[in-house]
């Protein structure tokens, strides 16, 4: 068997993680797997685990290690993930790291990419926001699909994400900065981490990685 393509995609909110995740994920063969979008479909679908966390997920706040670590390792099992994961949103706190670990084994991970993106530019991508609820393609406010309401892609609602209100952008930035800055030591001691500047078109970002992948050697 090949050896699994297990990669982590790092940043802010609003870096850029779910475009470049989609983008790789294609480009590898690899699911996108997303715990922002399997814990909003949670909350859409009104299941047990979507009313615990709605509030959570409202309020910008982390839902804790134990709920987001048994999701995980429950996608790990399906059989699309047999040949890799491209991993957004998780890891995001050092203790979500330790348990991927012992998910995954010690060589588990292969390379964690993290999109660098100045506060400023984030809380302003984050603003204009808007995301189809079907496809998660996103938008920004002045796009037509935004005005009319209607994705280009898949014809979904686009709408404005409920934890996209200042109050919560500012909670989720301050939680990155205490919770999650602390990965890029992480996977740094480990010689995993690869800094990507995410200020920069997305074709161009995605390429930049592509080339950092086929540099070491991972596919
Ligand atoms: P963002 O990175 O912009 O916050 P996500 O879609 O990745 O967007 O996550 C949305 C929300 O889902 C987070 O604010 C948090 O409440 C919850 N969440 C997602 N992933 C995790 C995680 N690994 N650990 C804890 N909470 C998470």
């Amino acid at each position: 068997m090949t050896a699994r393509l297990n990669l982590i995609v790092l940043g802010k909110q609003g870096a850029g993680k779910g475009t470049q995740s989609t983008a790789l994920s294609e480009k590898y063969a690899i699911p996108h797997v997303s715990t922002g979008d399997m814990l909003r479909n949670a909350v859409k679908a009104g299941s047990e685990l979507g009313k615990q966390v709605a509030s959570i997920l409202q309020a910008g706040d982390l839902v804790s290690d134990d709920i987001v670590n048994q999701l995980v390792s429950e996608r790990f099992k399906e059989p699309d993930a047999q040949r890799g994961v491209l991993l957004d949103g998780f890891p995001r706190t050092i203790g979500q790291a330790e348990a991927l670990e012992a998910m995954l084994g010690e060589e588990g991970i292969k390379l964690c990419i993290n999109l660098d993106v100045p506060i400023e530019l984030v809380t302003q991508r984050l603003s204009s926001r808007r995301v189809c609820q079907e496809c998660g393609t996103t938008y920004k406010d002045t796009d037509v699909e935004a005005i009319s309401g209607t994705c280009s892609n898949c014809g979904g609602d686009v709408i404005q994400r409920a934890d996209d209100h200042p109050e919560a952008i500012r909670t989720r930035l301050m939680n990155y900065e205490r919770d999650t800055e602390p990965l890029l030591s992480f996977y740094g001691n480990r010689g995993l981490l690869v800094i990507v500047d995410g200020d920069q078109s997305p074709g161009a970002v995605t390429d930049e990685i592509i080339k950092v992948v086929h540099e070491r050697g991972l596919a």
